[in-house]
């Protein structure tokens, strides 16, 4: 919704900074239906800004688990911890794949704290991703 607010230069820049993959998850817009949305990494509803430095790429799923978190819970050191950002941060220094590219694990306490509140191992994203990787689609080698 507030995705509409959002300049259409500026959302251009914002897909092609991400690749036209999930800043979260990695899954890329070619091989899912519907578009990837601009994610307000702080919400606006938390202060947060509409400019390129808050603005992440997000696939429907990721950025509905999001919602207007912000942190959450670490499942190994209980401890509350941001979200991993993708506006900042690098995604292997967070997360690795096993199963095959077909399971997101994380390495932080960042990483396993986002892969548990974006359910990024929904089995049906899983199943998925097995198709995926068959395919030759999947995970992202850059
Ligand atoms: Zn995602």
């Amino acid at each position: 919704m507030s995705n509409a607010r959002i300049p259409l230069a500026l959302r251009q820049r914002v897909v092609e900074l991400f690749r036209y993959r999930c800043g979260y998850c990695l899954t890329s817009q070619r091989i899912i239906g519907p578009l990837l949305e601009i994610d307000h990494y702080i919400p606006e509803s938390r202060g947060g800004s509409s400019e390129e430095d808050n603005l992440c790429l997000a696939c429907p799923m990721c950025n509905n688990r999001k919602s207007d978190r912000v942190e959450a819970v670490d499942p190994e050191s209980h401890a509350v911890v941001p979200l991993f950002n993708p506006c900042q941060q690098q995604w292997e220094e967070h997360f690795f794949w096993t199963e095959g590219g077909t399971v997101v694990q994380g390495l932080t306490a960042v990483g396993r704290a986002t892969v548990v509140v974006l359910h990024m191992n929904h089995p049906d994203t899983v199943a998925a991703r097995q198709l995926w990787v068959s395919a030759g689609w999947h995970p992202p080698s850059d």
